[in-house]
């Protein structure tokens, strides 16, 4: 009996050993076609783009949206796995996932990493506070502020208030937290995550987003680098999605009149590279 358990523990052994060992798809759009699953890494806990619905115990959200409308054209199941800020492009270039769609900013530096999709979110990195403390970026000169490692917010805040702390936790909820409990004066990253934090906090009518923006921040799908039918297909998908009304149908769905965000559109999904 104990030669057969040892036997068991070795092959769970070497079959979880060949999956961390399995190189990803040079091609991945022909391997989701085989598989008819697609493997997306998302945010779990920043609604509206990937939180638990408390209905369903499943990831809901814009980034869902997207994500199902592209399995959908490939006749393909969806697998969500929930990653960090830190976490997607290591998942990605792992082969643990196919694609980012976790509200990650396109930029310079990350496209040298991976392969982004055109466009498909648009926003600016602000900051949450107590209310009536920051008028300016001047009220935050050497306080502590909350943010997400990895984050694009991370850097940006650096750059914008040098003479700020930044505290760095695993993603924004904790960083809110720690600002409900004193521990920081601000959490910053983009706006449309933290008026998400707000409006389900229990104690949102003490703090507010003032109007102080310091970057823009456009979302991407990220792919692995020269994954070209892949991210042709994404592409071409997201552009047809824009085209057919579907894009913004989601966009409302999420942060439209019917929402607690009442937010206009400001973008059209289109080829920006
Ligand atoms: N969009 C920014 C970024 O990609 C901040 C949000 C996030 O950390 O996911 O880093």
């Amino acid at each position: 009996m104990k030669k057969l358990v040892n036997l068991f523990m070795l092959m769970a052994l070497v079959a979880v050993s060949t999956q961390a060992l399995a190189a990803p798809p040079a091609d991945t759009l022909a391997a989701i076609k085989k598989s008819k699953v697609l493997v997306a890494g998302v945010k779990d806990s920043l609604p509206p783009f990937g939180y638990i619905d408390e209905k369903t115990r499943t990831i809901i959200g814009y980034d869902i949206d997207f994500i199902n409308a592209i399995a959908a054209k490939l006749g393909a199941k969806v697998e969500l796995k929930p990653v960090t800020s830190a976490s997607r492009m290591p998942q990605l270039q792992e082969g643990n996932i196919d694609i980012i769609a976790a509200t990650m900013t396109k930029n310079a530096e990350r496209a040298k990493v991976i392969d982004f999709s055109h466009t498909y979110f648009f926003t600016g990195q602000k900051f949450i506070t107590k209310k009536g403390t920051v008028k300016s970026l001047k009220d935050l000169e050497g306080k502590k502020i909350g943010t997400a490692k990895g984050s694009t917010s991370e850097q940006n805040v650096k750059k914008s208030i040098p003479t700020s702390t930044v505290l760095s936790f695993d993603d924004y909820p904790q960083a809110f937290l720690a600002l409900q409990q004193g521990k920081v004066q601000a959490v910053t990253t983009d706006e449309a995550i933290l008026a998400g934090i707000l409006a389900k906090a229990p104690n949102k009518e003490q703090f507010e987003i003032p109007a102080v923006q310091i970057s823009d921040e456009p979302y991407g799908l990220g792919m692995r680098k020269g994954d070209k039918n892949f991210v042709d297909f994404v592409n071409k998908t997201i552009l047809e999605m824009e085209k057919s009304g579907e894009a913004k149908k989601i966009y409302d769905k999420w942060f439209g009149p019917n929402t607690q965000f009442h937010l206009q559109r400001n973008f059209k999904i289109v080829a920006d590279k």
